[in-house]
């Protein structure tokens, strides 16, 4: 059985090119040596091979040889050098993806996305169970997603964790080092894991390209510089931007802003995200427009305070995203809540850039961080009272329009109409009680609705719009003190 898996897997990994004919040898040998074993049969395969099936017969074997213990982490990281076994060295892979780039950039991606796809780095079986819906609000529809692509840790896995505590090697998830890291106990799989190099505002391999292993949007890709250094934006992010844009025109690039509570995901490691997707920010309708040279200065009417800046001269567009980060960094407005500084600087942006037929399309989305004594958590972050749909940082994901919601949520979702179907008590079910004064508030017309589940998702959609609201400095009633400062800023 562990000979026919392995031969499946030989097969496999010839028909999705990222095994060479000459190096099956080599590959069959280094996975017989994970099992502890010396002899095998080459096998014909003429059937076509279900990776996961395979994937786990493999792993069933590992288990039942005590190889591995019956536990999800050591199964990932075993797994993942499986794979390792049968993947060529980071560099062949750098060099293979350059050599498609010189050709067609977009040929580079879908070479190294397939690549990523097929060796399981990319989580797609587990990414398949995330529940997505459209919630159509106040401004063009938003797009909403419950994750359940990442699994759950076994609670005995709790207990290893403690004997094994978190070292600082690799630094952060986006380090390099990750590249070929087995994994332990709280850092994921990474033996399978490869990152490209590419260039970026003038420093030679400097950055590194990868996907991520959770996609939430397609081809859903990250960029990390190679040097494990926090967060920021200025003026040269915006150049790094527009490189990689001019580099993979095919892929939409943003950054997260560079300080606590407006900035999202990992603030240790400088990092950008995008893909190759559209998202609901795009569709936004234009409420203002100003026309500066060769810069078309657009206010969006969206949640957030968004910017759009449109050009074919990248010089004029850098120019200007550059001097509205200035003028924002030292604006304030004590009426509206705006105070650029106080001990601390709080304005930034979360820049996002396209670019469509050699137009920039530049988003800049205005950020403060300030927290107050009323506001502990920042007076533009998720009200309290939200925080049971969305507490964490709202970064460059939401802000566009997509929702990344905790996995927790279906259970929850499914458990308030079970209660509320049965007219069963709150009380006794305390995974809920977060969501009570929500659940009193909406009792009635969920229990009127046509579709309870489609009813709650809608709530949960407007919740969301609501929390992306919290994050806008100007609200959507302070559109003349907003049009005002753009006016101010792009003179
Ligand atoms: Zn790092």
């Amino acid at each position: 059985m562990l000979n026919k898996a392995i031969n499946q897997l030989v097969h496999y990994a010839l028909e999705n090119h990222f095994l060479e004919k000459a190096d099956c040898d080599y590959a069959i040998n280094r996975v017989l040596y994970l099992y502890h074993i010396d002899t095998f049969e080459k096998e014909a395969i003429d059937e076509p091979v279900d990776f996961f099936q395979v994937m786990e017969e493999l792993l069933d074997e590992a288990i039942q040889r005590s190889l591995i213990e019956n536990d999800i982490t050591y199964k990932d990281h075993f797994e993942a050098k499986i794979i390792d076994c049968f993947l060529p060295r980071p560099s062949e892979l750098n060099r293979h993806f350059h050599e498609l780039k010189r050709i067609d950039p977009v040929k580079a991606t879908n070479y190294f996305f397939h690549f990523s796809q097929a060796t399981n780095y990319i989580k797609t079986q587990r990414i398949k169970k995330n529940i997505s819906f459209v919630y159509e609000g106040k401004y063009a529809p938003l797009e909403i997603t419950i994750n359940l692509s990442k699994p759950e840790k076994d609670p005995r896995m709790i207990g290893l964790l403690r004997e094994n505590p978190d070292t600082d090697y690799p630094k952060c998830a986006l380090c390099m080092e990750n590249v070929g890291y087995y994994g332990s106990s709280d850092k994921a799989s990474r033996s399978n894991h490869r990152v490209v190099s590419i260039t970026l505002d003038q420093e030679v391999d400097g950055w590194g390209f990868q996907y991520s292993p959770y996609a939430y949007f397609n081809e859903h890709t990250i960029i990390l510089k190679k040097e494990h250094i926090p967060m920021k934006v200025d003026v040269k992010t915006f150049r790094e931007l527009a490189d990689f844009v001019d580099q993979f025109p095919h892929y939409l690039m943003g950054s997260n802003a560079g300080l606590p509570i407006v900035g999202g995901s990992i603030l240790s490691h400088y990092h950008f995200q995008g893909g190759r997707t559209d998202f609901p920010i795009q569709k936004a309708e234009i409420v203002h427009t100003i026309k500066k040279g060769r810069v078309i200065v657009d206010v969006l009417d969206w949640p957030l305070s968004v910017i759009r800046l449109s050009s074919r001269d990248r010089t004029k567009l850098l120019a200007m995203a550059e001097q509205m980060l200035n003028y924002w960094q030292s604006y304030s407005n004590p009426d509206l809540g705006i105070l650029a500084k106080t001990i601390e600087c709080h304005n930034t942006f979360t820049p996002i850039m396209r670019k469509q037929q050699d137009q920039y399309h530049f988003y800049l989305v205005l950020r403060n961080n300030r927290a107050t004594t009323e506001r502990p958590y920042g007076l533009f972050h998720p009200r309290e009272e939200l925080f049971h749909i969305k507490k964490e940082n709202i970064g460059l994901i939401e802000v566009m329009g997509l929702a990344i919601l905790p996995g927790r949520l279906k259970q929850e979702l499914d458990l308030i109409q079970h209660v509320l179907k049965n007219n069963l008590p709150l009380t006794d079910y305390p995974e809920l009680k977060k969501h009570e004064p929500w659940i009193e508030k909406i009792r009635d017309k969920v229990l009127k609705a046509f579709r309870m589940d489609l009813f709650l998702q809608m709530e949960v959609g407007r919740i969301f719009e609501e929390v992306i609201e919290d994050c806008g400095v100007f609200k959507r009633t302070d559109r003349k003190a907003f049009i005002d400062f753009v006016e101010k800023a792009c003179r």
